[in-house]
């Protein structure tokens, strides 16, 4: 048989270079969300806002009263690799912000119509501008591209229309709509317990629109904000603990809350929160499940909220392109700590007269 012969090798168009990495970074609307709320707590937002119209898929849109965009900044807001929260790749290793790689905006203007009227506290108006595949764009009008002037609080307003309208088989993929909502407020809701002090809501626009999903006021604390979340009976059945290893090798701190036995969830619930990333591991699932079954007769299900603390350097957050996992070092002995403070205080906790320990 005669051998094909191999087809030259041709450097990608930029837009399909970017389409395709978008598509990596973006896969739904809580994706997008999660992205946009970051930044907002990037920028020291008090305030967050979210609105979404068809699960995010029609309309997506923030409001925040974080410290704004510079007018000048402007043009390369949506370009890719662009940030203004690391300069070297060493900062990586001190990274207090949830963004580093200046990719979500990029990512989103790729993948959908992306708006933004942002102030900072020294400008005397708001600026409005509009994109599209990583550039300022004129949105089909005759007028310039350039950020127009307007009318705007201090802070930022970010608006995603008609996402993944250049992707239509993704599009398809993502029509179950209330599902795509309870992403969306899932993500919000996990940020408004691990940032309790920044006031936050969301809610959707259609016919059955009551209120907010998700309100809380700046003194809401994590157990009320739990509450309003999660549903009395689990805020009601939650054990604090902590604990300050930080001086130890592990260079570690961490607290949480955890249900006791007296309160069976239908299913495992870890909001696990690295360096205040929310992150997914399976290591700390399966042990905190194996925690309580074998402490509790009935195996109840956990709802744990756990906040770990690690020396920045420790930790590997760029090993996701969602970000969505984190790696970091002495796993092991950090997941036994975490382990053993929470079978602590279940063991002193006033209900457990539930208990049967084991061993
Ligand atoms: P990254 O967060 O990794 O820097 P993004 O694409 O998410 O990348 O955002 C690009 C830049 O836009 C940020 O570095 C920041 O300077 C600015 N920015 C984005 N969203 C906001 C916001 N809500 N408030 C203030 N600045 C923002
Ligand atoms: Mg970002």
């Amino acid at each position: 048989a005669s051998k094909q012969k191999p087809k030259h090798i041709k450097k990608l168009d930029n837009s399909v270079i970017n389409r395709i990495a978008a598509g990596e970074i973006i896969h739904r609307p809580s994706n997008a969300l999660k992205e946009l709320l970051e930044n907002s707590l990037d920028a020291n937002a008090s305030q967050i806002q979210v609105l979404a119209k068809d699960g995010g898929m029609k309309l997506l849109q923030i409001i925040d009263n974080g410290h704004g965009i510079n007018r000048e900044d402007l043009p390369l807001l949506c370009e890719r690799f662009t940030t203004s929260k690391i300069q070297a790749y060493e900062d990586l290793e001190k990274i207090s912000t949830y963004g580093f790689r200046g990719e979500a905006l990029a990512s989103i203007s790729h993948v959908a119509h992306l708006s933004v009227i942002t102030k900072t506290s020294d400008s005397s108006c708001a600026y409005k501008a509009k994109y599209i595949d990583g550039a300022l764009s004129a949105g089909g009008s005759s007028e310039d591209s350039e950020p127009k002037p307007c009318a705007g609080n201090d802070g930022t307003q970010i608006i995603v229309e008609n996402l993944f309208y250049n992707i239509p088989y993704r599009k398809q993929a993502l029509k179950k709509t209330n599902e795509e909502y309870s992403r969306i407020l899932d993500v919000v809701g996990k940020y408004a317990i691990h940032n309790a002090g920044v006031a936050m809501s969301c809610r959707k626009i259609g016919p059955k629109t009551i209120g907010n999903d998700v309100q809380t006021s700046k003194e809401s604390s994590k157990p009320e904000i739990i509450r309003q979340i999660y549903g009395r009976s689990i805020a009601d059945s939650l054990e604090k603990f902590e604990k300050d290893l930080s001086e130890s090798v592990l260079a570690t701190r961490f607290d949480g809350y955890a249900s006791n036995g007296i309160f069976s969830c239908k299913k495992t619930t870890l909001l696990l929160f690295i360096n205040n990333r929310l992150v997914e591991n399976s290591s700390i699932r399966s042990s905190v499940e194996q925690l309580y079954s074998s402490t509790f007769p009935k195996s109840p299900k956990p709802f744990v909220y756990l906040s770990i603390s690690i020396r920045p350097e420790y930790v590997d957050v760029n090993v996701h392109p969602t970000k969505k996992e984190v790696h970091f070092l002495n796993q092991d002995q950090i997941i036994i700590e975490v382990v053993n403070a929470i079978q602590q205080v279940l063991m002193h906790s006033n209900n457990s007269q539930v208990l049967t320990v084991q061993n």
